[in-house]
């Protein structure tokens, strides 16, 4: 049997909200849902979530004039952590098997990303929701696309944005 091709999905923290005022939209929610299990029979599916919807390092910076700039990309990693927990429950919701892997160690909610790990968790066909961005401060959620789609080998990227954008890349 072909094996599945392992692909990656970035999701900014913005299309999780969708067209609505708040951090959150059912519908936005629902369609990343419906998008999921759409796949999931045909891919091995890793997201890499963002945080936007919550912060975003340089803006919050800008907001309180932050003298340790540092501290507003590890807020803006930890936001990513909360975003992969919620899509990680709405994705069970509809009986989707998912885990939370995490850049950064918070023990009583995600499992720390270990690229060996991640690749088993998609060969038992798991999702996996890759949170944290790469762990590193100055870079975004969009380096942590390129990185784990490298070391993951996958052979698709796809990109979704709150304009429904949607690039794929090798
Ligand atoms: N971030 C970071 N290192 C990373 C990934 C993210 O410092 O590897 C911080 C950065 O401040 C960024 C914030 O986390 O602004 C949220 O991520 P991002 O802006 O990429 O989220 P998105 O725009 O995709 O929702």
């Amino acid at each position: 049997m072909l094996e599945k091709p392992r692909v990656l999905l970035k999701i900014s923290g913005e299309t999780l909200s969708g067209i609505g005022k708040y951090r959150y939209g059912r519908q936005a929610l629902n369609a990343i849902t419906a998008e999921a299990l759409s796949v999931v029979d045909q891919v091995k599916l890793a997201i890499v979530i963002g945080g936007g919807n919550i912060i975003r390092g340089a803006e919050l910076k800008e907001e309180i004039g932050l003298k340790d700039s540092i501290v507003a990309d590890y807020a803006g990693m930890m936001a990513t952590i909360i975003n992969a927990i919620i899509l990680q429950d709405v994705l069970e919701e509809s009986d989707l098997e998912v885990r939370v892997m995490s850049a950064i160690e918070v023990k009583p909610v995600a499992e720390v990303y270990i690229r060996r790990r991640a690749i088993r968790h998609l060969d038992k066909g798991r999702i996996v929701i890759v949170a944290g961005g790469t762990g590193n401060p100055d870079v975004s959620t969009d380096s942590a696309m390129v990185l784990r789609a490298h070391e993951l080998g996958a052979k698709l990227v796809l990109k979704g944005t709150k304009t429904d954008g949607i690039f794929d890349k090798d």
